[in-house]
C-alpha cells in the first residue's frame, strides 16, 4: 500500500524502527516524511553525509516522569508524564501537552516529530517538542485537574523556560490547565516568566486569537487551496469532526466565509444539523458546561444524534478532520471522494491514515496535511511569545491579520515547493520537503551536535 522508499531511505527507516519498537504512530509519521525526501537527498547530498535524517529522528532529549495526585475522595493515583524535546535547530522546543488516556511515548513522539516540520513552516523561530500524560481529564472536578496540573509541573519546571522549552495546549489541555501549570511554575521558580507557556489567559500574558488560531488557520489554509482552484467556501456543505477547541473555531470561520457546517462529533457519536450547526449552542455545551455533544439534539428540533456514527459517511464538499489521529481510513477517504468532497484540511494532527492519504492524492482533490494546515495554532503561540518578550499585547484584528499572513505564506511555500519537486499541488510533498530543508540547513550550520 505504502509508497516505495529508495533502498537507502528504506534502510534508514528500518534502523529507526528497530531502535523504537512498538511506537506505531511515530513510525507512521516518520514514514510519511521519508516518502517525500528522495529528491531532497539528490539535491542536497550534504544532508545524507551529515546523517541529518538519522539525527532528526532521534529526539535531543526525552523526559519521562511519575505524576502522583489525589482525587477528591483522597484516593491516590499515579500517571505518567512525558516531554520529548525533539529538535532545537530553529529555536526553543515548542509544542503542546496532551492529556488523554491513550498517551504513551509513541503518541508523544509522533506529535513531536510532526511539530518540528510544522513549526519550521511557520517561518518563526521555534523548535519542535511535545509532551503530555495518560491522565484523563474527562469527568474530573476542577480541583482534581488543578492538583494533577500542579503535580505535573512540580517535575516539569526544571526542563522548561522561555529560552529552552515552551509548552502549550493540545487535546485535554486548554486555558484552565495552562493557568494551573503557570501558577505552579511561578510558585516553584519565584519568577514571573510569562514566555514559559503559551495559551495563557488574556489577563496574565495570553494572546488574543490564540484560542481561535488553530481552527481559523486551518480554514484559511483550505480557503487558499480553494482559491488555487478558482473556488471558495461560499455555499459549500462542510463536515468538521470533533467538537473541541479546533473544531469550534473551524466551524466559526467556515460560517464567516459563507460555508455551512452540517455535522460535528465527539468520541461517542455524531450530531447532524442540516440547517447548519448552531455554534453558540455548541460553545455553551462544550466550552462553558463541558458536556457531551449528544446533548445538542435536545435543543434543536431538526438535529439528530447518531451514537457511534461515522461522520465521513455524510456527503460534503469540504471535510475538516479536527478530532484526533487516524480518524479517516482508506474506506472513509474513498467515501468522501465518491460523495463529492473537493477539499480536505486537517485541523487535527495526522487524522488521515496512509491509505486515506493515498486516496486523496490519487483523486487529486485539494488535500492539506496537518503539519501545514493546522500550523496556525503554534504560529499564534509564537506571536504570544513575541508579545511576552516585548511586554506588549496586540489587538484581535492585528493578531488575526498576522495569522492570515502566516497561513497564506505557508500555503504559498508548500505549493511552490511541490512544483519545484515535481509534484504540483501535492501539499504532502510541499510541506514535508519545505519543512525538512529549513531544519536540515540549520542543523548543518550548527555542526555535529
Ligand atoms: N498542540 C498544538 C499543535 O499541535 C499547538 C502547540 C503550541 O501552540 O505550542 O500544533
Amino acid at each position: 500500500m505504502a509508497t516505495q522508499l529508495s533502498e537507502k531511505l528504506e534502510a534508514i527507516y528500518q534502523k529507526i524502527l528497530q531502535r523504537n519498537p512498538g511506537e506505531t504512530e511515530f513510525h507512521q509519521a516518520l514514514r510519511e516524511v521519508l516518502e517525500s525526501l528522495g529528491p531532497v537527498l539528490v539535491k542536497y547530498p550534504e544532508f545524507a553525509d551529515r546523517k541529518i535524517i538519522e539525527r532528526i529522528a532521534e529526539p535531543e532529549r526525552q523526559i519521562i516522569f511519575r505524576v502522583p495526585w489525589q482525587d477528591d475522595r483522597g484516593e491516590v493515583h499515579i500517571n505518567r508524564g512525558f516531554r520529548v524535546q525533539f529538535n532545537s535547530a530553529l529555536g526553543p522546543y515548542k509544542g503542546g501537552l496532551r492529556f488523554h488516556p491513550s498517551v504513551y511515548l509513541g503518541i508523544v513522539k509522533f506529535l513531536g516529530f510532526e511539530q518540528i516540520f510544522k513549526n519550521a513552516l511557520t517561518g518563526l523561530p521555534i523548535g519542535g517538542g511535545k509532551g503530555g500524560s495518560d491522565f484523563d481529564p474527562k469527568g474530573k472536578s476542577d480541583n482534581e485537574v488543578m492538583r494533577f496540573c500542579q503535580s505535573f509541573m512540580t517535575e516539569l519546571w526544571r526542563y522548561v523556560g522561555e529560552y529552552t522549552d515552551v509548552p502549550a495546549g493540545d487535546i485535554g489541555v486548554g486555558g484552565r490547565e495552562i493557568g494551573y501549570m503557570f501558577g505552579q511554575f511561578k510558585r516553584l521558580t519565584s519568577r514571573y516568566e510569562a514566555g514559559v507557556l503559551t495559551g495563557k489567559g488574556l489577563d496574565y500574558g495570553g494572546s488574543l486569537v490564540r484560542t481561535e488560531a488553530t481552527g481559523y488557520g486551518a480554514t484559511f489554509f483550505v480557503d487558499e487551496m480553494l482559491k488555487v482552484r478558482k473556488d471558495s467556501f461560499e455555499g459549500k456543505r462542510c463536515l468538521v469532526s470533533g467538537s473541541g477547541n479546533v473544531a469550534i473555531y473551524t466551524i466559526e470561520k467556515i460560517h464567516q466565509l459563507g460555508g455551512t457546517v452540517v455535522a460535528c462529533s465527539d468520541s461517542n457519536g455524531v450530531i447532524v444539523d442540516e440547517k447548519g450547526l448552531d455554534l453558540a449552542l455548541v460553545k455553551q455545551l462544550k466550552e462553558v458546561e463541558r458536556r457531551r455533544i449528544k446533548d445538542y439534539a435536545g435543543y434543536r428540533k431538526q438535529a439528530r444524534y447518531v451514537e457511534g456514527g461515522n461522520i465521513w459517511e455524510i456527503p460534503c464538499q469540504v471535510a475538516m478532520p479536527s478530532a484526533t489521529q487516524n480518524e479517516i481510513n482508506g474506506k472513509d477517504a474513498a467515501l468522501l471522494v465518491k460523495n463529492g468532497c473537493v477539499a480536505v484540511g486537517e485541523g487535527a494532527n495526522m487524522p488521515t491514515t496512509p491509505e486515506g492519504i493515498k486516496v486523496f492524492l490519487d483523486a487529486r482533490i485539494a488535500y492539506g496535511p496537518g503539519k501545514a494546515a493546522n500550523a496556525g495554532g503554534v504560529a499564534t503561540s509564537a506571536l504570544e511569545m513575541q508579545q511576552n518578550a516585548t511586554r506588549d499585547s496586540w489587538t484581535f484584528e492585528y493578531t488575526e491579520k498576522r495569522l492570515g499572513e502566516i497561513m497564506r505564506n505557508i500555503h504559498r511555500v508548500c505549493y511552490e515547493t511541490s512544483e519545484e519537486f515535481g509534484a504540483p499541488g501535492n501539499y504532502v510533498v510541499g510541506a514535508n520537503v519545505a519543512g525538512f530543508i529549513k531544519v536540515a540547513k540549520a542543523m548543518v550550520g550548527h555542526g555535529l551536535i
